[in-house]
């Protein structure tokens, strides 16, 4: 089978795009291409085996991974363990174990008209993908999407986050020095290369960033029809009430909005209570911050720091017109790319940090009157990647569940829902579009083929042949109805 036609083969002339790269990252594409359409890809064992191999290559490079990722984003060695390393292990795993499974044809019935006849699923590989990645957990959201790329049987071409370079380069040797050129390759770079990559055909894009560049990624994939996987962002809000114990909601809150300093896409971005919560909470979540940061937190081993300057400044100026209770801008520390986890109250629904996402550790508390009055203000605005309640009532939960739209929905926990392979990870609506992790992985990187099986003899379909008299219509009316 040739995939290789490039029918809108507008890269080199595009005046937006440097012809050096298209003449590098072409040969690059036509070879990944020319591998997949020899099959290299397409046995389970080659696949296993590429997993083994990407495994190893994470094993052998950990003090090389873990080092890039303090110095991209001041990440502990801990926290490159918990919330990289250990994904990433854990997912490879849990696909290798199961992927014969998953890869088995499934079959389906087809119904009275058909018969006899037989029918079956098959999942077949897409062809060539290109991962786009983000910073913020540049080694899982690099390669837990490539783990499922190759799982499908697909040759893929991985780009790595500029804005984490330590990591990039470190992702580049990894690759190249443990995985089959001719299966997957890296390309380094920021706008003009992921530019130019994007005036190539791809089979699938699977990119996880922001919407304005989703946006982007979404207008370059339509040129060719290919089909993208969107893993956005948005303003995960957290609703709390009086029926939680609040010292253990606090802890939670405070781990999943302050761990790697609050640039996690599903972080909660903000909290609504009725205000008597809040004042009965603020206490809880001081300490909840102070048992795991210590008394300064920017001496704290296991506090990160902000990606680079330009984030730093926009993070400060989203303390404007409101008041900290805790941290605040006046301990930050601009050389250092250190903010301190914050709350914040006297917090307008129109102050600027309510405007956009969040993604860094100023968590605004919000009063509001009842869960009614939460649900409503979720509903107001755009849907976002998680929604997190913590409440006893399960009248409130229902509420939630079926009022509310995100991408998931976590009642009691925050953030380490995503650790379980067993559940779809993506977002709806502005959150983005299409799920991934263990078997929804391969959901996503391969195409579900019907394949229908029908014997010559008795030849049923004689049936539905022109022309169709009273007798035949009958029958068949029985027949499908
Ligand atoms: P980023 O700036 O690293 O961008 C992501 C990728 O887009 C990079 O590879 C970058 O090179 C590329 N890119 C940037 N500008 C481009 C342009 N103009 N044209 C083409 N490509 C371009 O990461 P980010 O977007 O700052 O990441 C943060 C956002 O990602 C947040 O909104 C966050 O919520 C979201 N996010 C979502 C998930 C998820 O799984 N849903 C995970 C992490 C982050």
């Amino acid at each position: 089978m040739n995939t290789s036609g490039t029918p809108a083969d507008a890269a080199s002339t595009d005046p937006g795009i440097d012809p050096a790269l298209t003449a590098r990252i072409r040969p690059v594409v036509e070879q990944l291409r020319t591998s997949f359409d020899q099959g290299l890809t397409r046995p389970l064992e080659a696949r296993l085996d590429q997993l083994a191999a990407l495994r190893r290559g994470v094993e052998r490079m950990r003090p090389e991974i873990t080092a890039a990722l303090a110095e991209d984003l001041g990440k502990s060695a801990a926290e490159a363990e918990t919330t990289e390393i250990g994904p990433v292990l854990h997912e490879i795993d849990h696909v290798r174990r199961n992927l014969a499974t998953w890869l088995r044809p499934r079959r389906v019935g087809l119904g009275l008209a058909l018969t006899p006849g037989t029918a079956q699923l098959h999942r077949e590989p897409l062809g060539l993908v290109l991962v786009i990645a983000p910073w913020n957990y540049p080694v899982n959201l690099s390669l837990s999407p490539l783990i499922g790329a190759i799982a499908g049987g697909n040759t893929a071409i991985l780009k790595p986050s500029e804005v984490a370079p330590a990591t990039s380069a470190v992702l580049e040797g990894l690759v190249a020095e443990h995985l089959d050129p001719a299966w997957v390759q890296v390309i380094e770079g920021a706008v003009p290369e992921t530019t130019a990559l994007l005036a190539e055909r791809f089979d699938l894009i699977f990119y996880t960033g922001n919407g304005t560049v989703g946006r982007i990624v979404a207008r370059a994939a339509a040129e060719h029809l290919t089909p993208t996987v969107l893993e956005l962002g948005g303003k995960s809000p957290v609703y709390i009430d009086e029926t939680v114990d609040p010292a253990t909601a606090a802890r939670r809150i405070v781990w999943g909005k302050f761990t790697n300093a609050g640039q996690t896409c599903v972080a909660p971005d903000y909290l609504m209570a009725p205000a008597e919560v809040i004042e009965d909470l603020v206490p809880h979540l001081r300490r909840a911050v102070h048992e795991m940061y210590g008394a300064d937190p920017h001496r704290s081993r296991d506090y990160g720091r902000i990606v680079n300057a330009r984030h730093h400044e926009r993070l400060m100026g989203l303390f404007e017109g409101t008041t900290a209770v805790l941290g605040g801008p006046d301990s930050a520390d601009a050389d250092d790319l250190y903010i301190p986890p914050s709350l914040l109250q006297d917090v307008d629904w129109d102050s600027p940090v309510m405007q956009e996402e969040i993604f860094g550790p100023l968590l605004p508390l919000l009063p509001v009157r009842d869960s009614a009055e939460a649900v409503a203000r979720i509903r107001a605005g755009e849907k976002p990647l998680t929604a997190y309640v913590f409440s006893e009532d399960e009248n409130v939960q229902r509420q939630f569940v079926e009022e509310t739209s995100s991408g998931s929905l976590a009642i009691g926990l925050t953030v380490a829902h995503l650790g379980a392979v067993t559940m779809p990870f993506g977002g709806v609506g502005e959150s983005g579009h299409g799920a991934y992790h263990g078997e929804h992985s391969l959901r996503v990187f391969t195409h579900e083929k019907p394949v229908v099986r029908k014997p010559l003899r008795p030849d049923t379909l004689r049936m539905v042949y022109p022309p169709v008299g009273a007798l035949k219509r009958t029958l068949l009316r029985r027949l499908l109805g």
